[in-house]
């Protein structure tokens, strides 16, 4: 990066400045700073650096006693802060800005609607590579110590100053351990003065671009005269003399550079002989920058879309034309992902950019592998698992706004790019609740952001769902969005059917075998025999949730946080999936000491174990949070799943979402009543949505397919509707629900959360806040309540829920809830209670 070489430059302005800087201070920056507070920070630059710094740019500053921050410049201007006198900037970052306008204007948008800091939004944006690590540290000056100098220190100077003959450099950490005080700065500060040490911020950029080695010939060999005698004085070196030869071989008609490797594989030698050529001055070896996540460069055309798919197209394109965003409802496997590819090819050719927002990255391995054949090296990936210089490069490429770097792909946090030039949004499996953040700040949900965005950009949107949420189907009835509807799959062919298995009779009639029923079974051996593929799905990882004694009922729990610890037989391991607390299995009971220990309820891990039992010449796989940690976790398991590697493969939701499988015909839900009794007011919508995404996966591409559900409550209305197909109804139901208990879409939520280790405190402080809110809010206001797990990592949890009309002033509502806040603050007592706000907590 350039980083380097405007350091030199600027440094050289500062240190000039620094100094000699006691006129008129004129000019002024307002910088973010990565931290959780609300406002923004004011400090001087001179004239030069007035002229120079532009909004986005990073600047690293003083904070504190001895912090340097890396912030983003937010404005230049000349007015003087009135309250305190502003330091002095440390150091220019950037030489253009990093940050666009377009992302400042966004990320106050999100920061007052989701109610955190412009900090928080920064740093949730910025790959972390970009915001700078820094400690100070001090190390000794040339100034020499005589003896007689040396009587009229203190200790503490002295000790400083003696450690520092041994060490070259000290942080403040640690001169505060060697003196074993918190209080350093005094004697830091006397050393400073008298000369005898000096400051040195260290600010190290974190990311470092990937070198690419390349090989040309030293100047001169280009000549034919002087490669014949190149040749022959290689003749007795043999493999270099071949390495000559594959090097003119390679580059005749192609004026590319050559890779090291390259030549290294086509001449079939090693490093070494390379090395040796070098060293002769025949070749040099060069480095370029390369981009880590290069893609290929083949395309195909874009699939002819059926008549089904080419209607809604045309119904899309004209909701678009009268600018509003669509919600495009089709079925599973409708083909809803080949429609995306027409509207981006149609705003590529505009010369615009799309913005491709997925729930997941379990999902982005299939789905950019389809894009790419398309689109090849237009498409940019940002996801949580590539590495930190991955993700610098990928926000350079949506920053500068090539051609490389069109089709932005992402989860979640890609809402936060650089976008220049956004024409498309596509939010696909817009009803998933991951485009929520919850913790930490921002809280934001990244589909609605999404439609902020797009309006912000002009751009048109879209939302996808076979399973739309309450909320954007509501938006349709209203007219605020248009509705497009697929409902035929591609091929026609026909939806899965749905069977619901009543466990509580194959319970009683002794039909079932472990945790599967007679049926299942017959439809597994059966999908078995016709070389097809079976999903199983199980919404808890890990072998069995509780670990129960049968002599004195006690179930093992995590010692910080209010659950029972998971069995994990895999490891052998009783694990916390809330705090990651991990024991070794115990053989007898922690409380009694009785060896009785029955396990209670079941995992994916069980069912996995189970299957290999009931089927040991299958391959089964099982893909969970256990199974996909590391870069390449998920892609291992889908590529395996596809390839036919794996018969049955058994996971968690996270397999249930926009999967593509074309040999799969049976799909088994082992338990749904843990879904459905699941305390929360969308319980039943989740349900909903999530039984019939796993369905979803099942006879995708030419045949029908096949879903049973086990349950002990097959009347349930919720599963009735499932097999069924029948969204409507199950919109309508719901909404009806809402609307009673004033959930929304009809109302607004906001949840506070108190969090504190005195659980008395937590009680005292949240009854104060409910109770302050009550005077405001009056009976909108719910609690305060404990959550059914209401401790966590030692903390507990107490929840206050505020329930808005939808036509209620929001600004007028947050400003109050701010002000309420403020108060409780100030009250010493409660100062040490984290207050958590939750905007639309869905
Ligand atoms: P959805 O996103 O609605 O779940 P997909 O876009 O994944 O559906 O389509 C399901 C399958 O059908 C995919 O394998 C896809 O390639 C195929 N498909 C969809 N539309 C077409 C088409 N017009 N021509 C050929 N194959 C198609
Ligand atoms: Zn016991
Ligand atoms: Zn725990």
């Amino acid at each position: 990066m350039l980083i380097t070489s405007v350091f030199n430059t600027i440094e050289s302005i500062l240190n000039s400045s620094s100094n000699t800087y006691i006129c008129l201070v004129r000019y002024f920056i307002d910088v973010i700073l990565p931290i959780p507070l609300i406002k923004l920070f004011t400090y001087s630059i001179n004239e030069e650096e007035a002229k120079f710094i532009l909004p986005g740019m990073r600047v690293a500053v003083p904070f504190g006693k001895s912090k340097i921050y890396t912030a983003i410049v937010h404005s230049v201007h000349e007015s003087k802060p009135e309250t305190y006198e502003a330091k002095e900037i440390h150091q220019i970052l950037d030489e253009t800005p990093i940050v666009t306008q377009e992302q400042l204007t966004f990320w106050q948008w999100i920061s007052s609607y989701y109610m955190c800091s412009l900090g928080d939004v920064m740093r949730a944006s910025l790959p972390s590579a970009f915001i700078l690590e820094s400690e100070t540290l001090i190390s000794r000056s040339k100034k020499e110590l005589s003896s007689d100098q040396e009587i009229t220190l203190t200790d503490d100077e002295f000790v400083v100053l003696e450690a520092l003959e041994n060490q070259s450099a000290l942080t403040i950490t640690e001169v505060s351990k060697i003196l074993n005080k918190k209080q350093v700065l005094k004697p830091i500060k006397a050393l400073l003065g008298l000369g005898y040490i000096q400051l040195r911020e260290e600010i190290y950029e974190q990311y470092k671009p990937k070198l690419v080695k390349y090989i040309k010939l030293k100047e001169g060999y280009d000549k034919e005269e002087a490669l014949i005698e190149l040749l022959e004085i290689l003749s007795r070196a043999q493999k270099q003399k071949e390495a000559v030869m594959a090097f003119f071989s390679l580059k005749a008609g192609n004026e590319q550079p050559i890779k090291a490797k390259e030549l290294e594989e086509r001449a079939n030698v090693s490093t070494a002989v390379l090395k040796a050529l070098v060293e002769k001055e025949v070749f040099e070896f060069y480095y370029i920058q390369t981009d880590r996540n290069q893609f290929l460069n083949e395309t195909e055309n874009s699939k002819i879309l059926n008549e089904h798919q080419e209607k809604a197209l045309e119904e899309i394109r004209q909701v678009f034309a009268i600018e509003k965003p669509c919600l495009l409802h089709g079925v599973t496997a409708s083909g809803k992902t080949e429609i995306y590819v027409k509207l981006i090819e149609e705003v590529l050719a505009k010369g615009k950019n799309t913005l491709y927002l997925l729930p997941e990255i379990a999902l982005t391995t299939q789905l950019i592998a389809r894009l790419k054949n398309y689109f090849a090296d237009k498409i940019v990936v940002f996801h949580s698992k590539y590495s930190v210089n991955e993700r610098v490069e990928s926000w350079q490429k949506v920053l500068q706004n090539t051609n490389t770097g069109q089709v932005i792909i992402g989860a979640r946090s890609s809402v936060l790019l650089p976008f220049a030039n956004l024409g498309l949004v596509i939010v696909d499996e817009e009803h998933e609740q991951s485009f929520k953040q919850f913790d930490p700040a921002p809280r934001y949900h990244a589909r609605d952001a999404a439609l902020v965005l797009a309006k912000q950009f002009n751009a048109h949107i879209i939302l996808g769902s076979a399973t739309p949420s309450l909320e954007s189907y509501y938006n349709t009835t209203k007219g605020k969005y248009g509705l497009v509807e697929l409902k035929y799959r591609h091929n026609n062919v026909l939806m899965p059917a749905i069977e619901l298995v009543d466990i509580k009779d194959k319970h009683k009639r002794k039909r079932m075998t472990g945790h599967f029923s007679d049926v299942m079974l017959k439809a597994i051996h059966e999908a078995i025999e016709n070389k097809e593929q079976v999903i199983l799905f199980q919404n808890r990882r890990g072998y069995s949730p509780i670990v129960e004694c049968g002599t004195c009922g006690e179930a093992t729990q995590c010692p910080n946080c209010d659950v029972s610890l998971t069995y994990h037989q895999y490891r052998n391991e009783l694990r916390c999936h809330y705090c990651s607390y991990a024991i070794a299995m115990q053989h007898a009971c922690l409380s009694c000491g009785s060896p009785e220990l029955d396990t209670k309820g079941f995992g994916t891990e069980q069912i996995e174990k189970e299957l290999t039992e009931l089927f040991p010449d299958l391959k089964i796989g099982r893909m969970d949070l256990d199974t996909t940690r590391g870069k390449y976790g998920y892609q291992k398991i889908i590529t395996a799943f596809e390839q036919h590697e794996i018969d049955i493969l058994v996971g968690t939701q996270m397999l249930t979402k926009g999967l593509d499988f074309k040999n799969v015909s049976l799909v088994g839900v082992l338990n749904a009543d843990s879904l459905l009794n699941f305390p929360d007011f969308r319980a039943h919508e989740r349900s909903y949505q999530l039984l019939s995404q796993v369905a979803g996966r099942a006879g995708r591409f030419d045949k029908k397919g096949r879903v049973l559900i086990q349950t002990f409550n097959p009347f349930h209305q919720i599963l009735q509707q499932v097999s069924s197909h029948d969204y409507l109804s199950m919109y309508k139901e719901q909404l009806e629900q809402r609307y009673i208990y004033k959930y929304p879409p009809t109302n607004r939520l906001l949840k506070i959360t108190l969090r504190h280790r005195d659980y008395n405190k937590v009680n005292t402080g949240a009854d104060w806040f409910a109770t302050s809110l009550r005077n405001v809010f009056g009976n909108q206001v719910l609690g305060p309540e404990f959550p059914p797990v209401s401790r966590i990592r030692n903390e507990y949890h107490k929840h206050i829920l505020l329930k808005m009309p939808i036509n209620q002033s929001m600004s007028k509502s947050k400003k109050a809830i701010l002000k309420i806040q403020n108060s409780f603050m100030s009250v010493k007592d409660f100062r040490p209670i984290r207050v958590v706000l939750n905007v639309d907590n869905y």
